[in-house]
């Protein structure tokens, strides 16, 4: 690349155009900054381009080197398929009365020699949610033959009418394909109030959650009854407890004890994961002694004070999730945070001083590098972020973690036992 890529915009009708007189910026924080050429990729495939309504690209004037608005239509963004981290967000000005976004990651996007980049990292070489790698027609026929044989199963019912053929959900479009990693929602409550929440958004909010949150409490007896098959049957096999489509697993801990301890009961194979917001360490305790193999903990932060504002908790607190992941590792169990991703925030030198403390403090195994889906504007007013300080850019980062912590994994993924207890460098691509 011998020059940044063109700044996008488009026609408010769904059309999109490169501006050659303006190179693309990303943006960090609250602020726009030239990027890298070497940090820019194709956008990869399954990765999406959206039109931003009431919004204008901010760009680098060709000819003058000066920051400019771009005139001609609405900003761009990229949505940059699962595997990747974002390194910056698409840069924009906002105008008054433009609507807040969808629950979408909006990553810098650009045009150059015919095609579309953004500035972004492979950070997982594990191929489970490649777009290419799904099969239409092995989906149905394995969304037919659950549903059929799983007919009295509410959770199979739910995971094969709502997540895999309304949502496209690619846990459970891998679940119906007998692959990988199955998930096992259980929870239609929560005990935290997100503001990005993706199964529940307050009615006085305008955007919606991505997706309706679960209704019923399975039983164990629903659960085990298609995890175990999965967990025998499935190459490198996952179950994980806690998924888009639910509030938090932890308020149903008995029910996914007794459910481990009766899985266990049938086969050892495979990794039984819980994805959950940490709040409970003590039920991580009893799950753990139940058979619980890894936990993944959500945060958008690991400053209290950043990861409070977000997750306005019910009855825990920010040293709770801290806890979670001590009691796993005193387990031997494999623990990652599901980090959100938001350049600026993430980046920020307190921000890495907090991440290093949190990883020293909890022995972390691994940090998935996921990118924040929420309108930046949104997200830093409503956690009152004026000022996000200096920052360093997320691939600087995380190449000073790397070097400082060795061990520890980086991905997107919740690995397969066979990753956890043997050569994590296992290859996918077979
Ligand atoms: S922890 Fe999960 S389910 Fe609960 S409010 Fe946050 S995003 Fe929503």
């Amino acid at each position: 690349m011998n020059h940044s890529p063109y700044l996008l915009y488009s026609d408010g009708k769904g059309n999109i155009f490169e501006d050659t007189s303006l190179y693309a910026v990303g943006r960090a924080g609250w602020d726009a900054f030239p990027i890298d050429i070497n940090d820019w990729i194709l956008l990869p495939d399954g990765g999406n381009l959206y039109e931003l309504p009431g919004r204008k690209g901010i760009g680098i004037d060709v000819e003058t080197g000066e920051m400019r608005l771009c005139e001609k239509g609405w900003a761009v963004a990229a949505f940059i398929p699962p595997a990747h981290t974002g390194l910056f967000i698409a840069a924009y000005e906002t105008a008054e009365d433009a609507p807040t976004l969808p629950l979408f990651c909006y990553t810098a996007a650009g045009w150059y020699n015919g095609n579309f980049y953004v500035p972004a990292v492979r950070i997982e070489q594990d191929i489970r949610q490649e777009c290419a790698g799904y099969d239409n027609v092995q989906i149905k026929n394995g969304a037919d033959y659950l549903i059929k044989n799983y007919s009295h199963n509410r959770l199979v019912k739910h995971l094969m009418d709502n997540c895999c053929n309304t949502y496209n959900c690619p846990a459970a479009r891998n679940f119906a394909m007998g692959r990988w990693e199955c998930p096992v929602p259980s929870s239609p409550a929560c005990n935290a109030n997100c503001i990005g929440c993706i199964s529940f958004q307050p009615e006085e909010e305008t955007i919606v959650s991505t997706q309706d949150r679960l209704t019923f409490k399975p039983t164990a007896e629903e659960i085990v009854e298609f995890t175990v098959p999965h967990l025998m049957n499935a190459p490198y096999p996952i179950i994980s407890f806690g998924q888009g489509c639910e509030g938090e697993p932890l308020l149903m801990w008995e029910t996914i004890r007794e459910s481990i301890i009766e899985i266990r009961k049938h086969t050892d194979k495979g990794s039984i994961n819980i994805n959950t917001n940490g709040s409970k360490p003590d039920a991580v305790k009893a799950l753990c002694e139940a058979g619980l193999n890894s936990i993944r903990v959500s945060t958008n932060s690991a400053r209290k004070e950043i990861y409070t504002k977000y997750y306005r908790p019910n009855n825990y607190q920010f040293e709770d999730i801290i806890e979670s992941l001590k009691v796993v590792n005193s387990y031997g169990g494999w623990t990652s945070i599901n980090y959100f991703v938001f350049p600026g925030m993430t980046d920020s030198v307190e921000e890495y001083e907090a991440l290093r403390k949190l990883i020293k403090e909890t022995n972390l195994s691994m940090i998935q590098w996921r990118n924040f889906n929420i309108d930046p504007d949104w997200y830093l007013g409503q956690i009152g972020v004026t000022e996000t300080g200096e920052m360093m850019g997320v691939k600087q980062l995380q190449d000073l973690i790397r070097e400082e912590f060795p061990n520890l994994k980086f991905g997107y993924f919740n690995p397969p036992i066979e990753r956890i207890k043997g050569n994590y460098e296992v290859d996918f691509a077979h």
